[in-house]
């Protein structure tokens, strides 16, 4: 059975982010363990691997 899932996301420096709407604009996306992940908290456990920046690399 399909699902319609939406991607709620507030990080407003990623390109696929709609900012006003809290949204994110891909149908799908890849969510990772983060490198710090041995604390358990989720900012140390994961991450979304599809996130982009609006800015260029340095
Ligand atoms: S790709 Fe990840 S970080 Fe970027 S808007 Fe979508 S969920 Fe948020």
């Amino acid at each position: 059975m399909t699902k319609c899932q939406k991607i709620m996301c507030s990080v407003g420096s990623c390109i696929h982010n709609e900012g006003k709407e809290n949204l994110c604009n891909l149908e799908a996306i890849q969510v990772s363990a983060s490198a710090k992940s041995d604390s358990g908290a989720p900012y140390d456990e994961t991450l979304c691997a599809s996130y982009k920046s609006h800015h260029k690399k340095k």
